[in-house]
C-alpha cells in the first residue's frame, strides 16, 4: 500500500479497520412499512511509519490490511514514527531521541 505523502509503500500501518456494515430497517410512512438498507464501506485509519502522515478513507470490500513494517526496516530509515505523535531518530552514536508532535 502506497503512501499518499512520500509516495513509498511498506511504511502503512493500519490503526483501525473498520468492516463494511450493511443495516436493514423500515420508515414508516402514510401508506405503510417501506423496507430500507444502509451500506456503510469498510473504512481505514492508518500511519506511514516513514513520513507520519495520518490518513483515513473507505476501502474496498476485499480490502486486505497490509503487513506493517518490521522493527529493522524501520532502524533502518534512521527516523520513523511508531505512532502517529511520536517521532523516533536514532543519532550517530546509537541512541535514539523520541520527538513529539501536538495531535
Ligand atoms: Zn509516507
Amino acid at each position: 500500500m502506497e503512501c499518499p505523502s512520500c509516495h513509498h509503500t511498506g511504511y502503512i500501518k493500519v490503526l483501525e479497520y473498520t468492516p463494511a456494515r450493511v443495516s436493514s430497517y423500515h420508515i414508516r410512512t402514510s401508506s405503510g412499512l417501506i423496507p430500507r438498507t444502509d451500506t456503510e464501506s469498510a473504512s481505514i485509519t492508518y500511519l506511514c511509519q516513514r513520513c507520519g502522515a495520518y490518513n483515513g478513507h473507505s476501502v474496498d470490500p476485499d480490502f486486505e490490511v497490509p503487513t506493517p513494517p518490521t522493527q529493522a526496516a524501520l532502524r533502518e530509515l534512521g527516523t520513523w514514527w511508531p505512532r502517529q505523535n511520536e517521532q523516533v531518530t536514532i543519532r550517530e552514536d546509537g541512541t535514539a531521541v523520541v520527538a513529539h508532535r501536538m495531535a
